[in-house]
Order: C-alpha cells, then structure tokens, then sequence
C-alpha cells in the first residue's frame, strides 16, 4: 500500500513577498523523496503571488499551495472571510482547517472545523485537518478522548469515505512554538491511535490518510520522526520560514 508522505509550511502571519520569492527560487532544487509532496501555506494576500512564482520556477508538481484558512460558507456577507471558490480559482490545492490557534483565539469548534472540511471537500480542495491537545489534556491522560472529540464531528458530517481526500495533523498544543517537540514515541503512539480510531469507522481508508506531525519540527528532529511507522510527514511552522533548513525537513520525508 503507498501512502504518500506530505510536508506542509504554516506560514501563519508571517513572511513576505521575499519569502514567496526566495522559498520558490529555493524549491526548485529540492531533492524529494517518493511520493511527497509539499504545501506552502501563506497569509492569504500572496497565495496567488505564491502560484505565479511557482510556475515562474517551473517548481515540481509534487509542490502546491495551500490556504491557512477558509469559510463555511459559500459566498455572501462575511467580512474578512475567503470562499473555496476564491481558492480554487486561484489554484490553490489544500487548506489547512482547525489550526489550534484559530481553535483558541477565534473560538473555531470542532462543529464549525466540520463544516469547513465539508465546504473544502465539496469544492476539491485538500484539507488538512489539524487536531491535537493541551499540556493540561496531557497530563490528565484525556489526550485521546480529546482527539477522538476532535475527529468525530468531522467524520459524521462528512462519512469516513471522504476521509481518503484528508490529511490530519496531529499537533499536541503544547510543542507549537515553543520548541518543545514530542518524543518520536510518544508522537508514533498518538498517531497510531489516530489511525486506530479512523480504522473503527473503515480500516482501508485509515491505511491511506496521511498523519502528519507537528509541533516545533526542525532540520535536526525531522528525520526520526518521520521514519516512525504512522507519521507521513510533517506540518512545520517556524522552520518554514527559513529556506535551507525547510528544503532539509523536506528531502526527510517519504511515502510508505
Ligand atoms: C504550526 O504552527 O502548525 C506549528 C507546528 O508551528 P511550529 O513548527 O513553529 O511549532
């Protein structure tokens, strides 16, 4: 069974247009792996910067661009939102969903991640569904009944069919950023759950999705944890923001 590997870059509010050039400049000469690819996700204004740059460098197919975000809804009056129609004519291939941050600061529930996966699937993007728990949610030991109430609402809105469409990052709250990373088999350990838990709802479909690991991913810890059995790559934040050491975190990954 080949389940392809993917490295993600969140942006998040960051970067500028001489990251948008200087990443696809780098990109070009990127050494990957089999069946990997890698998403750029940017603030939404240079997204289509982003795609123009991209073709500009002839960048390999396996690399596409992705949103940090998108509606629900399909149009109409929601200030300050983005449609997946409006990514969609721009290009742009997958959309990150669920953010811990847009979980904590925006007040995004697991309902509402629902319907934006829905929406996304809908409009044939690739979300990419982010889940993870608190420090606090660690240390209580309810890290899978949180992950299972994460996942769960998705899976019932949208059937675990759908799900052969959906790559999931699991990113424990707590290593976002802050430097701390999950051991490789702690991480292994949480992502065998997730994969475990789709498998209760379709076994074969949980063989394909890809799960991807972030949390403080960097050129020096990539490589173990994406040789870990369920890990398929990575959702890299602050380290893809630097060309080299993001182009490194990239030639780690491999599809199994
Ligand atoms: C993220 O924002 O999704 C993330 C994993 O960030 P960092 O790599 O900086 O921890």
């Amino acid at each position: 069974m080949a389940r392809r590997a993917i490295v993600a870059a969140n942006w998040k509010m960051n970067g500028d247009l001489a990251l948008v050039d200087a990443m696809t400049a780098g990109l070009k000469t990127v050494a990957l792996q089999d069946n990997v690819n890698v998403v750029i996700c940017p603030s939404a204004p240079y997204l289509s910067s982003l795609v123009t740059q991209a073709n500009v460098q002839s960048l390999n197919s396996a690399i596409a661009v992705g949103a940090q975000n998108v509606s629900e809804h399909e149009s109409g009056a929601y200030t300050g939102e983005v449609s997946t129609q409006m990514l969609n004519e721009l290009s742009v291939k997958f959309v990150i969903i669920g953010h811990s941050e847009r979980r904590s600061y925006y007040k995004e529930t697991s309902t509402q991640v629902a319907h934006k996966v829905n929406a996304a699937l809908s409009a044939g993007l690739t979300p990419i569904l982010c889940i993870g728990e608190s420090e606090e949610e660690r240390a209580t030991e309810q890290t899978e009944t949180v992950l299972a109430s994460q996942l769960q609402p998705v899976i019932d809105e949208v059937g675990i069919e759908k799900f052969i469409d959906v790559v999931i990052a699991y990113e424990p709250v707590w290593a976002i950023g802050t430097g701390k990373t999950a051991s490789s088999e702690m991480a292994q350990e949480t992502h065998q759950f997730i994969r475990q838990f789709l498998a209760q709802a379709n076994e074969s479909v949980a063989a394909k999705v890809p799960l991807l690991y972030g949390g403080s991913v960097n050129a020096s810890n990539c490589e173990e944890l994406f040789a870990q059995a369920d890990i398929d790559g990575g959702l890299i934040g602050g380290a893809s923001l630097h060309v080299e050491q993001f182009k490194t975190i990239c030639s780690a990954a491999k599809g199994k």
